[in-house]
């Protein structure tokens, strides 16, 4: 099942999505993306636990967009 990552749900007001079929690859995009968009160049391991947190599956998100 195909993972997605929404930045707006970790506290901004950026509206970048992440989308990728495993969760490794989702973590290497929104570390990329956190490095050029937001500055943030060293992931501690408490950022990538609340990153991690924050990861749905696609499935639910669709669920949660119909109520
Ligand atoms: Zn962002």
């Amino acid at each position: 099942m195909a993972k997605v990552f929404n930045c707006k749900d970790f506290g901004g007001v950026c509206n970048w999505k992440g989308r990728a079929d495993t969760r490794e690859e989702l973590l290497r995009k929104i570390a990329k993306h956190g490095a050029v968009k937001h500055n943030m160049k060293d992931m501690s391991e408490a950022m990538l636990a609340k990153i991690a947190a924050t990861i749905r599956d696609e499935r639910k998100e669709l669920n949660n967009s119909r109520k």
